[in-house]
């Protein structure tokens, strides 16, 4: 099996110290600015090594996506233009933008074998209704900060602006 990211066009090395749970009850896909794998434990909040456990075309796919993903996060995070900043935050609030469109799909393959919920990066709105089904998501605790979840959708979200997931 073929190693992340040498191996995969796009991809950083998975992030310090990563995941190493004997079970994990859920996989976060997606997350943070500056991610190495687009997989992380919702156990102990660390990275996963995403060949350990998908199929190399589901890891090829998955670095496909992270690869855009992340470049949206950049431009998010990017302060000196504002034009970037605001159509990065309109993809990633639009749920039939094309990433997140591509990480609904993903989500789907990966849940076939893993429990497997979405971060894209944004917060949730004030109403606290998924940005997909529009129903009231829950508070979930046990997160690093407070979240809400629409565990029908699969979608996660931080309940304040931009998410920084670290670990606890
Ligand atoms: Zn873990
Ligand atoms: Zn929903």
């Amino acid at each position: 099996m073929k190693e992340w990211p040498q191996d995969y066009f796009g991809a950083r090395p998975v992030l310090e110290p990563r995941c190493t749970c004997a079970s994990r009850d859920r996989l976060i896909l997606g997350a943070v600015v500056n991610y190495g794998s687009p997989l992380r434990c919702s156990n102990c909040f660390n990275e996963i090594d995403p060949t350990e456990i998908l199929e190399e075309w589901l890891v090829s796919s998955l670095a496909a996506w992270s690869h855009i993903h992340r470049a949206i996060l950049d431009l998010l995070m990017e302060v000196q233009e504002e034009a970037y900043s605001e159509w990065a935050r309109r993809e990633l609030e639009t749920m039939a933008s094309s990433v997140n469109r591509s990480a609904i799909r993903l989500l789907e393959q990966i849940n076939r074998s893993y429990g497997c919920v979405y971060w894209s990066g944004i917060a949730a709105t004030v109403d606290g209704r998924c940005p997909s089904c529009q129903s009231l998501m829950t508070v979930e605790k046990g997160w690093p900060s407070p979240v809400l979840i629409c565990s029908a959708c699969r979608l996660v979200l931080p309940t304040s602006s931009v998410s920084r997931l670290t670990s606890a």
